[in-house]
């Protein structure tokens, strides 16, 4: 799906890395964060020690594995890239943890998914750059502790709130991303088509800027699909290239898809605007209630579609209106 800020083929990945960002300068938006990494980065510079932990969370799509990345790179330090799914048992994140080497980044993407046991190991690893490891069985079982290299962790996750207190504090530090403004994806996209050798006008960048979700990714992957339109329609990337492409790939003027239109319908229509609460809205559309929450409800929030009550969501007059329905309707057209 164009729009799905997750899912990502392999052609997909070769080209997000492509265009990926190598330095917090090339880094667009997040001012805030770039300015409070690159204070934490010099300093540990200066000390010449390992930078403290940092936790990235925002929804996907918004520059956290670049910054995992840049955070090395502008250290010069080597990176090891892992997840959380990938982190089933204490003994795949201590095989992880007693291989790197000194100054070594340490990213765990969707680091909330890691097993419980592993999170307890990961707690002194980061505190002390040490972990200890159960030997034996039973009654005969010791731990034997193990120094590691000194290393920067660096998790993402797309809620914060699900990670236990005691990993989340002791990261030295969280930057929490924010959906990019139009101004900041337009500089996404002119970067972008600059470096993919693409000749795109400037009300065609706007346009996508404002159907893009407010995020990088998708906002790199449509200009791909508008490329391939002018290539193949009107040898020009012009607004009405941008217009038709993003028609035919069902993604309308705000930006919506598939399953944020599926998620507003059934607010709209079989809850008469809500309230309705998370589990319900995730049953009804057939997806995880996890996607819901850090994937598309975040973004239909940003935008006034929808507001969060402790009753649960509810449509705003704004979502009528976009649907082209008068509150209390009950069908899309
Ligand atoms: P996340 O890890 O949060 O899901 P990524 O770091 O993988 O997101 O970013 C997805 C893509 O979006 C990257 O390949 C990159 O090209 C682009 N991107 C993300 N943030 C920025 C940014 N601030 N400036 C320019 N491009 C960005």
């Amino acid at each position: 799906d164009l729009t799905d800020p997750v899912l990502a083929s392999e052609a997909e990945l070769a080209f997000e890395g492509a265009l990926r960002p190598r330095s917090l300068a090339e880094f667009v938006g997040q001012t805030r964060v770039r300015g409070q990494l690159q204070l934490l980065l010099t300093a540990a510079t200066i000390q010449q020690r390992t930078p403290d932990h940092i936790l990235l969370a925002g929804p996907p799509g918004l520059g956290k594995t670049t910054l995992a990345m840049i955070v090395a790179h502008e250290g010069g330090r080597p990176l090891r890239m892992s997840s959380g799914p990938a982190i089933q048992h204490a003994g795949d994140l201590a095989a992880i943890l007693s291989s790197l080497v000194p100054g070594e980044v340490l990213f765990i993407d969707e680091i909330h998914r890691m097993a419980r046991s592993a999170e307890e190991m990961l707690y002194l690893a980061m505190e002390d750059f040490r972990i200890d490891i159960m030997v034996g069985k039973g009654a005969g079982a010791t731990s034997v502790p193990l120094d590691l290299a000194p290393f920067t962790l660096v998790g993402a996750t797309t809620r914060a709130g699900l990670l236990p207190n005691p990993l989340r504090d002791r990261f030295g530090f969280t930057a929490h991303l924010e959906f990019y403004d139009e101004a900041e994806l337009e500089q996404v996209l002119a970067r972008a088509a600059t470096l993919l050798g693409l000749d795109i006008d400037r009300e065609a960048v706007a346009e996508i800027a404002g159907r893009c979700r407010g995020t990088p990714r998708i906002a790199n992957r449509l200009l791909r699909r508008v490329r391939d339109y002018a290539l193949v329609h009107t040898d020009r990337a012009d607004l009405s290239a941008v217009r038709a492409a993003l028609d035919l790939y069902d993604v309308d003027e705000l930006g919506l898809d598939r399953l944020d239109r599926a998620v507003m319908q059934i607010i709209l229509t079989r809850f008469g605007g809500g309230p309705v609460g998370l589990n319900t809205l995730a049953v009804s559309v057939g997806e995880e209630s996890e996607t819901i929450e850090a994937v598309v409800e975040p973004f239909l929030v940003r935008i006034g579609l929808i507001t969060r009550t402790p009753r649960g969501r509810v449509a705003t007059p704004a979502a009528w209106r976009h649907f082209g329905l008068a509150s209390g309707e009950t069908a899309l057209p």
